[in-house]
């Protein structure tokens, strides 16, 4: 029988761990396991037949302590409303940890967009939104892209929402089109920042970034930027992957090239470059000194956590490893930058988004980014310096670093404000 793990649990589990770690009181947890609120929506969308078909769709409104919540809305097939609530709550962790004044918040519509015409999907968007428009605004609720959303469903959100309210409301959503208020450094964020947070990581633990080799899982958004910035950084990218295979070059890739051969010939494995061909699992267990995994869920586990060589492994996709893993790689020495921390980047360049679009501002590109490196490099030495001031570093991994310093500053603010 296949296990299905249902992430609300393992939100949960992960939240517990942190209250009794910080030693608050039961209550504390039974407050924060739950959602302040979730909106079930009915979604109808007229097919080319006449026909109408009913998809439905949530947002889950986790924890405003901080500020509005804040969080990204998935179209997939298999979304669920535990799923949204998981993702709501692990957006309050994120916010809390990245040091922003944001609360946490996902929505999700079950739904294959692969499937639908440019008509019906803008159907389907405008009316999700219109169902959840009162529940969202600037001061409220500020969507952003997720799985299969993109800036163009972001721009439907935004009209629809200013047209109801009547007014211009660039910044209800982020992730938009630079014409619409968006930036286009949004692109890189996350794996800008997975870069830099391996290079402060690197400064701390391996001695500097120079020289150090890397292999990156996951060819896409995350995986490319960080490849191309890490290598910009004088890291050595030694091998990538994507869904069909990894390569191996132990002088080093050019992301770029790899890339104008991933898009003409559809995977990376088409690289005339490479020494060495193998699986995409492959790639997890080579010799190297920084692991990227920036593909998927669940591909470090307790099977292949003992072979894994490298000294940092930097979680650019959401939970790539496993609680038993983890447990393996801690005792083994092996530091695991945590993902609620190294990929922030997206909602960290969110929210610098939104704070351009309440002044009607006019931020570069440039600009941004030097906002999002400074943000990063200080929140990876806030969560290193905590571990290793407060905790046994050969018992603890990192990610206790970061969920303990994430709710204590939701839960101190929520006692500030007199709701715990
Ligand atoms: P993407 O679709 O652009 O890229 C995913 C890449 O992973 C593709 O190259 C795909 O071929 C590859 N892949 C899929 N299965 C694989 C496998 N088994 N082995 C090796 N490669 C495989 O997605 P993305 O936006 O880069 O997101 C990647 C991860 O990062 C996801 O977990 C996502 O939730 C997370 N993330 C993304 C952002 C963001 O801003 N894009 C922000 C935070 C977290």
């Amino acid at each position: 029988m296949v296990e299905v793990r249902d992430p609300l649990v393992e939100a949960r589990r992960q939240l517990r761990r942190a209250i009794d770690l910080l030693g608050h009181p039961d209550y504390v947890y039974e407050v924060l396991a739950e959602p302040e609120r979730v909106i079930q929506v009915k979604v109808p969308v007229r097919m080319d037949d006449g026909s109408v078909k009913v998809f439905m769709g949530w947002r889950s409104q986790h924890n405003s302590a901080l500020g509005p919540y804040k969080g990204g809305v998935r179209y997939h097939p298999s979304v669920t409303m535990n799923e949204v609530i998981a993702l709501s709550m692990w957006m309050t962790w994120k916010n809390s940890l990245a040091g922003l004044p944001y609360g946490g918040g996902k929505g999700g519509v079950r739904v294959n967009p692969k499937v639908l015409t440019p008509r019906q999907l803008e159907e389907l968007s405008r009316r999700y939104f219109e169902a959840i428009s009162d529940f969202v605004g600037i001061d409220q609720d500020i969507p952003a892209p997720d799985v299969y959303t993109d800036p163009q469903v972001m721009a439907w959100y935004f009209d629809e929402y200013s047209r109801i309210k009547r007014g211009y409301y660039t910044g209800v959503v982020t992730g938009k089109p630079p014409e619409l208020g968006g930036l286009q450094a949004r692109v890189v964020a996350t794996g800008y920042g997975v870069a830099v947070a391996v290079r402060e990581a690197a400064k701390k633990l391996l001695g500097g970034i120079e020289g150090k080799t890397v292999a990156v899982q996951g060819f896409g958004n995350v995986g490319y930027y960080t490849a191309k910035y890490l290598s910009e950084m004088g890291a050595r990218v030694v091998a990538v992957s994507d869904s069909r295979g990894g390569i191996y070059s132990s002088k080093g890739l050019d992301p770029d090239e790899v890339l104008s051969v991933k898009r003409r010939e559809g995977s990376v494995i088409h690289y005339p470059g490479a020494e060495k061909k193998m699986s995409p699992m492959d790639v997890l267990e080579l010799d190297v000194d920084v692991l990227v995994p920036a593909a998927i869920e669940g591909v470090i586990t307790e099977e292949n956590a003992p072979r894994i060589k490298a000294k940092l492994v930097a979680e650019g996709a959401n939970g790539p490893t496993t609680t038993e893993a983890e447990k393996i790689l801690t005792e083994r020495g092996v530091v695991v930058l945590p993902d609620i921390l190294v990929n922030a980047g997206g909602v960290i360049m969110s929210h610098i988004e939104w704070v351009n679009n309440r002044m009607g501002g006019w931020i570069t590109d440039e600009e941004a980014l030097k906002k999002l490196e400074y943000k990063m490099t200080d929140n990876v030495s806030r969560v290193l310096g905590y571990w290793q001031k407060k905790l046994d570093t050969s018992k603890h991994p990192l990610r206790d670093a970061a969920y303990m310093i994430a709710v204590d500053r939701v839960v101190k603010a929520m006692k500030l404000r007199g709701l715990l």
